[in-house]
C-alpha cells in the first residue's frame, strides 16, 4: 500500500512537472562547483610516521592542519615495486603505474636506441635563464600520460592556469604535465630557477627578480643551525654517528653545518638543508601572486615538490636530527604558504593536498646498533658474482647489455647468436646471486605469472613492468638491505619504509576526518579529479577516496 501510495504520488509529481512551464534555472546553479586554486604538494621521501614522530613540535598551521582540519588516508601505499622518485611523481599526478604512464625510474635504458634515459630529458629543449644548457634539456614528452593539471586544462577548454615548481627538473615537470603554463626548478651550479624552451622562451619578470635576490647565497653564508636547542630533539638519534654523511670540508657529521664548502659547491649544498625547502616556498608564492593564480574564474592549478627532504634523508638517513630539524622547518614553511593563501584566495577557496613521491629505509648502521635485520647491498662483489657465472655458463661475450634500477637488460640478438634463452639466462644468474644474504629473490619480468611471489607481490611488479621501457631480469633486496654507502640512506624497494606514504587534503570540498583503509598512490588523482568534477587522466586505474569528499 505504502509503495503504491509513494508510486502515485510520483505519478501526479511528474504530470504536474509537464504541466508546468519550465522555470528558467538560476545562473548560479548553472556553473559547476570548484574551489578556486588546487595546490599539490609532493614531499620527497615524506614518509608516513613522520606526521605522527614530529607531531608535537608541528605548530598549528603547518602539516597539523592536514591533520586536523582535513582528511587523512592513514594506510596509503605505493602499488608497484621500485619506489623512486620521477615514478612517484608520475603516479601521483597521473593516478596510474610505471606499466602504464612510462615513467619507470629516474634512468633506464632504452633496449631499441641503445643508451640510457633520464626521465625528463629531452634534447629538443634549451634551457632557460642559466648559461647551464644540461639543466634545460628537459621536458615531459616521456611521459605518456596526462596529469591532473592537463585534465583541468582540457576540462576548462585551457583557461585554467597551471604551474610546477621545484628543486628538481622532474618534481616540477612530471606533475605539471604536458599543458603546463611553466614549470621552474633550481639550477644547482647558478642558484638561479630555470625553464626550458618547451614551454616559453624567456624567464617572466617575476623569476628574474626572484633569482636576483640571490638568496642561496645568503642561506650558504648563513649555514645550517638547529631550529630549536639541540637538546630537545628528542625524537632523533644522537648527532654525532658513524651512518650519517659529511659536507665538504666537514670532520664530523655535526650542528651547525657550513654550507659555504670550503671546496664544494654552495648554491648545490643549500639544497641539501632546510634552506633548500624556504627558497621553494617562496618561489611558489611568489608564483600565485605574480601569476594571479586563484583569482580567475576558472580554478587554476599549482604543484610544488619538496625536494631538500631527500637530499637530507639520503645525506643522515631518516632518525637524525638533521630530518627532523628539515621537518620542522618546512613545516613552519607550510605555515606560512597557508597563511598567505587564505588570504589571498580566502580560507575556503583552495584545496591543498600532500604525498610524497617515496619512503626511506632506516640507516644501515643504525638498524645493526639496535640488532635489527638487514645490512649494505654489496653492488659491486654482486656485479662480479653475475659477470663470472655467465662466462663460466655461456663463455665471452656481453650479455648484459645495462644494469638499471637492479634490472639487467639482456642483449637479445647475442643471445640469439649462441642460442640461448631468457630462461636459460635468467636461471644462471639468479643461481649466481640469490645466495647473497642481501638478495631476496631474481625475477624474470618477462615471465612473471612463473615466478615465486604472492598475489600482492605479484601485483607490485606487474604495475612496474613497461613493456617497451624495463629490464628483462630484477634483483630483489631483504627487507632491510640498503642498496646505498655506510653513510646515509636509500628507498627504492617494495617494502613498507619505502611504500607507505601521507595521502592527505584539506580545503574547499574536502570532509575532514581520516580512514585505515588501504589506499594506492593511484587513487590522489581521481580524488582531486572527482573534486574538480571532471575526467580523471587517461592512464588512471584509481578509485577516488569517497570518504574525503563532501
Ligand atoms: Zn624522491
Amino acid at each position: 500500500m505504502k509503495y503504491l501510495i509513494q508510486f502515485i504520488t510520483g505519478l501526479f509529481l511528474t504530470t504536474g512537472l509537464y504541466a508546468q512551464k519550465p522555470k528558467p534555472v538560476a545562473a548560479a546553479s548553472r556553473e559547476v562547483s570548484r574551489p578556486k586554486l588546487v595546490v599539490g604538494i609532493v614531499v620527497d621521501q615524506m614518509r608516513y610516521d613522520y606526521f605522527y614522530r614530529f607531531y608535537d613540535k608541528y605548530t598549528e598551521g603547518g602539516i597539523k592542519r592536514f591533520m586536523n582540519q582535513g582528511f587523512t588516508a592513514r594506510n596509503n601505499h605505493y602499488h608497484y615495486a621500485l619506489t623512486i622518485t620521477a615514478a612517484g611523481h608520475a603516479s601521483i599526478y597521473t593516478g596510474s603505474a610505471p606499466a602504464i604512464h612510462g615513467i619507470i625510474g629516474n634512468d633506464w635504458y632504452d633496449p631499441i636506441q641503445g643508451h640510457g634515459v633520464y626521465c625528463v630529458e629531452d634534447t629538443t629543449a634549451k634551457v632557460v635563464g642559466s648559461p647551464t644548457e644540461s639543466v634545460g634539456k628537459m621536458s615531459p614528452r616521456n611521459l605518456l600520460v596526462t596529469t591532473i593539471a592537463d585534465q583541468l586544462k582540457l576540462a576548462t577548454n585551457f583557461r585554467s592556469k597551471s604551474i610546477g615548481v621545484s628543486i628538481k627538473d622532474r618534481g616540477a615537470i612530471l606533475p605539471a604535465g604536458h599543458t603546463a603554463d611553466a614549470a621552474y626548478w633550481y639550477d644547482s651550479k647558478t642558484g638561479n630557477f630555470v625553464t626550458s624552451t618547451f614551454y616559453r622562451d624567456e624567464l617572466p619578470a617575476w623569476v628574474k627578480e626572484y633569482n636576483d635576490k640571490k638568496l642561496p647565497a645568503q642561506y650558504a653564508r648563513e649555514g645550517w643551525k638547529t631550529l630549536l636547542p639541540i637538546d630537545q630533539y628528542t625524537e632523533s638519534s644522537r648527532d654525532d654517528t658513524p651512518w650519517e654523511g659529511l659536507f665538504t670540508g666537514e670532520t664530523a657529521s655535526t650542528f651547525p653545518h657550513d654550507l659555504s664548502g670550503t671546496s664544494g659547491n654552495p648554491y648545490g649544498a643549500v639544497t641539501t638543508s632546510p634552506w633548500g625547502n624556504t627558497l621553494l616556498k617562496d618561489l611558489a608564492i611568489a608564483a600565485v601572486k605574480n601569476e594571479n593564480l586563484g583569482k580567475g574564474p576558472f580554478t587554476d592549478f599549482l604543484a610544488v615538490s619538496f625536494s631538500s627532504p631527500d637530499a637530507v634523508g639520503h645525506m643522515y638517513g631518516p632518525n637524525s636530527i638533521e630530518i627532523e630539524d628539515v621537518y620542522l622547518r618546512m613545516d613552519r614553511d607550510f605555515a606560512e604558504m597557508f597563511t598567505f593563501l587564505d588570504s589571498w584566495v580566502g580560507k575556503d577557496n583552495y584545496t591543498v593536498f600532500i604525498s610524497a613521491d617515496h619512503g626511506v629505509a632506516d640507516a644501515a648502521g643504525y638498524w645493526k646498533e639496535h640488532k635489527l635485520p638487514g645490512g649494505l647491498v654489496p653492488s659491486a662483489k654482486l656485479r662480479d658474482d653475475l659477470k663470472k657465472a655467465l662466462k663460466a655458463a655461456f663463455g665471452e661475450g656481453e650479455f648484459v647489455r645495462s644494469m638499471t634500477n637492479g634490472q639487467f637488460y639482456l642483449d637479445h640478438a647475442l643471445m640469439k647468436e649462441k642460442g640461448i634463452s631468457q630462461d636459460q639466462i635468467h636461471a644462471v644468474i639468479k643461481e649466481a646471486l640469490i645466495t647473497d644474504p642481501a638478495i631476496a629473490d631474481v625475477i624474470n619480468l618477462k615471465k612473471l605469472n612463473e615466478e615465486q611471489l604472492t598475489p600482492y607481490q605479484l601485483e607490485l611488479y606487474k604495475n612496474l613492468v613497461n613493456v617497451k621501457r624495463s629490464g628483462d631480469i630484477m634483483m630483489v633486496p631483504r627487507p632491510g638491505w640498503v642498496s646505498w654507502g655506510a653513510r646515509g640512506s636509500n628507498h627504492g624497494t617494495p617494502y613498507n619504509n619505502d611504500t607507505h606514504v601521507p595521502f592527505a587534503l584539506f580545503g574547499w570540498g574536502v570532509k575532514p576526518g581520516e580512514t585505515l583503509r588501504r589506499t594506492t598512490i593511484a587513487d590522489i588523482a581521481p580524488t582531486i579529479s572527482a573534486l574538480l568534477h571532471m575526467l580523471p587522466p587517461n592512464g588512471s586505474i584509481g578509485s577516488p577516496v569517497i570518504e574525503a569528499l563532501k
